[in-house]
């Protein structure tokens, strides 16, 4: 069917006292009714800015999209006025985020930040509100509920209050969830969970999900496809399974080989170097001064999004070298 959501050709700039940095360069990508896409790659790279600029949440008014369309339920959202963003935004498209206490109000009690957009959006009474505000807690798992509904948020964990988050997010069925690193904070086993809960949830709503990480090893069980992204472009995208057993990008099979308990045989290596300075990228292929592989055409020339000979449909590389460097067998 057609795309829930289609990102075309999206460039992102921000003002800086330094000059203006090009957080996103012409990313494209869609997302279908249903499926999970997870965006990675090492901090800054713009998968965060990514989910802000669908979101309408880009820092203003440093941040702006310069270019491109978001293309969703036959709207270009990139060309809306903000309110009008957040009225989609607010019902249709959910956001999570890493630090759910950011986004908790201290001084209220857990269940009236839950019943609120029931009352708001929805315009039920207190009491009805209430009632589907604990039957969405104890959904994602918030033990004890009925006692637990009215604590404040300080009182819950770390893992709790991203349920409560959760719970928030999903009030009103959203038909998309983008969720920026909403494990991030937590400890390895309460990360499985709250991975495991979104991936249920998924499965019974039947919900679309864009999941921003920095880890691979994190979204892999859940996601079906991924974009990898770089110094603002995305540098390879297919279907998660195929990208971690034969990546096509030095950098994929930098961040695969970096992760813990990653691809089999393989000892933990870190990525040397650091992610590039957006007000001063390198030319040619951004990687070049980390690749191991780079070439001078590499320092020359931009590669951009192919598929490799002997890599499926679907599967793309921007890399001048997959073909030569990494295979697919
Ligand atoms: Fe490395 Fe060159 Fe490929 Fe860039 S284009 S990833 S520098 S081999
Ligand atoms: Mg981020």
């Amino acid at each position: 069917g057609a795309p829930l959501l289609s990102v075309e050709n999206l460039t992102v700039e921000f003002s800086t006292a330094a000059g203006v940095a090009r957080a996103l360069d012409g990313v494209s990508f869609e997302v279908r009714a249903g499926e999970t896409l997870a965006i990675l790659g090492e901090s800054g790279c713009g998968k965060s800015t990514t989910a802000q600029a669908i979101m309408g949440l880009l820092p203003k008014p440093a941040g702006s999209v310069t270019g491109g369309r978001i293309m969703y339920g036959g709207r270009d959202l990139a060309a809306e006025p903000v309110r009008k963003v957040r009225e989609v935004c607010g019902t249709e498209i959910a956001m999570i985020f890493q630090d759910p206490l950011s986004s908790l109000n201290p001084v209220f009690r857990v269940g009236a930040q839950v019943a609120e957009p029931f009352r708001q959006r929805r315009g039920m009474g207190r009491q009805e509100a209430w009632a589907r505000a604990l039957e969405l807690l104890k959904r994602v798992g918030i033990p004890d509920a009925e006692t637990r509904i009215s604590d404040y948020p300080h009182q819950f964990s770390g893992g709790q209050r991203q349920r409560i988050m959760i719970a928030m997010a999903l009030a009103l069925g959203p038909k998309l969830l983008i969720a920026d690193e909403p494990t991030t904070a937590l400890d390895v086993t309460v990360q499985k969970q709250v991975m495991n809960l979104l991936a249920d949830l998924q499965a019974e709503t039947g919900m679309a999900m864009v999941l921003v990480s920095h880890d691979l090893g994190v979204v892999a069980e859940v996601a079906q496809r991924a974009a990898i992204m770089y110094g603002g472009r995305i540098v390879e995208t297919g279907a998660i399974r195929d990208m971690y057993d034969h990546p096509a990008h030095p950098y994929t099979k930098g961040l695969l080989e970096s992760i813990p308990g990653g691809r089999v045989g393989s000892r933990l290596k870190p990525i040397v170097g650091s992610p590039p300075n957006l007000l001063n990228l390198p030319t040619g292929c951004a990687f070049n001064p980390r690749c191991p592989f780079a070439i001078d055409r590499c320092r020359e020339l931009a590669p951009t999004l192919r598929t490799p000979q002997g890599w499926p449909a679907g599967h793309q590389a921007a890399c001048h070298l997959s073909e030569e460097v990494l295979t697919h067998v």
